[in-house]
C-alpha cells in the first residue's frame, strides 16, 4: 500500500495539498508530517489541531529540539537570505531522517504545498530528492491561489492562522525568518514590538559571540538599525519581502 507523507508546515497551502490527496487516495495511509521549530506562533498550534482534525489524517509531530538561535549558535553561523543551518537542521534533515526510519521510497508519495504560481520551487524541488518521489497537489488544477485557499479554509470552519491575518506572508517561526526582507522585518516590528526585540537582541548576541559585522538583512544592516530607521522614517524597503521555503529552497551553511 502507498504511504502519502504531506510536509504538513502550518500554513494554507500544504493544508490544501492534504486536502486534495485525501480526496484522492483516502485518509488511511495519509500522514502529515509537521517540523516543529521550537519557534514557532503559538496559534500555530490551534491551526495545527483544527486543520488535521479537517484533513482527517494522522498528524505526526516531530522536533529537532533546538531553536534557529540555538542552531546559529552552535554552528557559528548567522543564517541569512542565501543559507539557511536552520530549516536545514530543523527541517529538511530531520524529515529526511524521519522518512528514512519510517517509510521506503519503493511505496511513499510526499507531498509540499508549493501551489501553481511556485511551480519552478516543485520543479527544482523533485529531481533534488529522487529516489523520494515529491508532488505538489496545488500546482494541478483546479488552479487556486492563497485567496482561494482561505476562502476554502474559511468554508471548512477553520479560522486561517493569525500571522495571516497580522500581515505575514507564511506562518513559520512565529513571524521570523532568516531569509525575509526588510519589509516583513518593518512588519514585524509593528505587529510584535517584543518579538521583534527578542530577534534584535539575539541578532547582537551573536554578533558579540562571534566578533563578527554580520546580519540576517542584506547590506550590513542589522535589526536594530531596521529599527532605528523605521523610528526615523527613514527610507526602508518594505516590498522586499524575502522567501522562505524551509522545505524546497535549499540555501545551506557551508
Ligand atoms: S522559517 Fe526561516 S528562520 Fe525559520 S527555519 Fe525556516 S528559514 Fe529558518
Amino acid at each position: 500500500m502507498t504511504q502519502r507523507i504531506v510536509f504538513f508546515s502550518g500554513g494554507v497551502g500544504s493544508w490544501a495539498a492534504a486536502k486534495r490527496v485525501v480526496a484522492r487516495f483516502g485518509a488511511a495511509n495519509t500522514t502529515l508530517l509537521f517540523t516543529d521549530t521550537r519557534m514557532e506562533d503559538e496559534d500555530l498550534y490551534r491551526f495545527l489541531s483544527e486543520a488535521s482534525a479537517n484533513v482527517g489524517a494522522r498528524l505526526v509531530v516531530i522536533a529537532e529540539g533546538r531553536t534557529p538561535w540555538e542552531v546559529f549558535f552552535d554552528r557559528r553561523f548567522l543564517g541569512n537570505s542565501r543559507a539557511d543551518p536552520c530549516s536545514e537542521t530543523l527541517k529538511r534533515k530531520l524529515a529526511d531522517r524521519w522518512l528514512d526510519a519510517n517509510c521506503d521510497p519503493a511505496n511513499t508519495v510526499c507531498y509540499v504545498g508549493i501551489d501553481w504560481t511556485e511551480q519552478h520551487r516543485i520543479d527544482r524541488l523533485a529531481p533534488r530528492k529522487l529516489p523520494w518521489v515529491f508532488e505538489a497537489p496545488m500546482c494541478e488544477p483546479p488552479y487556486l491561489d492563497k485567496h482561494g485557499m482561505l476562502l476554502w479554509l474559511k468554508r471548512d470552519g477553520i479560522r486561517p492562522p493569525r500571522l495571516y491575518e497580522m500581515g505575514f506572508a507564511h506562518n513559520n517561526c512565529g513571524g521570523f525568518c532568516v531569509k525575509a526582507g526588510q519589509g516583513h522585518f518593518a512588519n514585524l516590528l509593528r505587529a510584535m514590538p517584543c518579538r521583534y526585540a527578542f530577534h534584535e537582541e539575539k541578532e547582537q548576541a551573536i554578533r558579540r559571540f562571534l566578533g563578527k559585522d554580520i546580519s540576517i538583512l542584506k547590506d550590513g544592516l542589522t535589526l536594530k538599525d531596521l529599527r532605528k530607521k523605521i523610528e526615523n522614517r527613514g527610507e526602508t524597503d518594505l516590498f522586499e519581502i524575502g522567501g522562505c521555503g524551509c522545505f524546497v529552497d535549499e540555501t545551506e551553511a557551508a
